[in-house]
């Protein structure tokens, strides 16, 4: 009989703080818990985190995640920026994503639908502000010990967040698709190397809609994608299988000409546990 040394997680060194920058505002004082993905949107269940690096390779089943009794969360960002920056519009992601979970759900109970999409409707603005908003927090406490800095890539998205509707229309493209597993993912940046181009990504997966956030212009994304627009007012999840293959992209095994670099602390994903 042999028995599994278990490590833990190495996200257990990113996790313990009350004090520090928000990843959001840039102000300094206490923070609060972030549920990523947001309450209200899934049932909030016990579930382990880990680094997504710790789910590739062969000691990927040595690693015990780090427990949660009640969803993954994230002490990255200021209560006021939780509560009513991002906190106002997690309603909008909330009702979505439950509309368009029972009309997946239906989908493929009833088999009998002439089309292969669903679709909701959907305030693009508030919605993709929540999203970005849980983007930025979802990573390491260690982050908000660094005073905050100006960036290409991050600035515009938390201008985004703070209320600024038309900061990232120069800087950043949207897209997003049909998700359909239940882990939870969720990337703060990437960089993606696809046959020659070179994209930074965002990311954020739940059940049923991957998210994800790319700099304008560079582009790769998988091919039933659908671009989000600020002023779109319905979100279509294409539900035919030829998506499944790439539904968890980036992390969908590299293929060909393919290559990805991280920092492992800044992607995690969240399972449930214990169902
Ligand atoms: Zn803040």
């Amino acid at each position: 009989m042999s028995r599994l040394n278990h490590r833990i997680s190495q996200r257990i060194a990113h996790t313990k703080i009350s004090e520090g920058y928000c990843l959001i505002c840039g102000q300094y004082g206490s923070l609060s818990w972030d549920h990523v993905p947001p309450k209200g949107a899934i049932a909030i269940t016990r579930v382990e985190q880990r680094h997504i690096t710790e789910m590739m390779g062969t000691n990927a089943k040595k690693i015990k995640g780090i427990r949660s009794r009640n969803g993954s969360k994230f002490r990255t960002i200021c209560h006021n920026c939780n509560n009513n920056h991002i906190g106002n519009c997690d309603q909008e992601v909330a009702t979505v994503f439950n509309f368009l979970s029972s009309k997946v759900k239906t989908y493929f109970e009833c088999a009998s639908s002439p089309h292969n999409f669903v679709s909701e409707n959907v305030n693009a603005t508030k919605f993709a502000r929540a999203m970005i908003g849980h983007i930025l927090a979802a990573t390491s406490v260690n982050e908000c010990l660094r005073a905050p800095q100006e960036t290409p890539y991050f600035t515009p998205l938390q201008k985004f967040v703070l209320g600024d509707d038309k900061a990232i229309q120069h800087t950043h493209n949207i897209y997003y698709w049909f998700y359909p597993y239940t882990k939870h993912l969720s990337a703060k940046i990437l960089s993606f190397w696809n046959n020659g181009n070179l994209s930074v990504v965002s990311l954020l997966s739940f059940f049923p809609i991957a998210f994800m956030v790319v700099e304008k212009g560079t582009a790769t994304y998988p091919a039933h994608a659908r671009q989000l627009k600020l002023n779109d007012s319905k979100l279509y999840l294409d539900l035919s299988s030829r998506g499944f293959e790439f539904a968890e992209f980036p992390f969908h095994g590299l293929k060909g000409d393919q290559m990805m670099a991280l920092s492992d602390q800044m992607a995690i994903v969240s399972y449930p546990i214990g169902q």
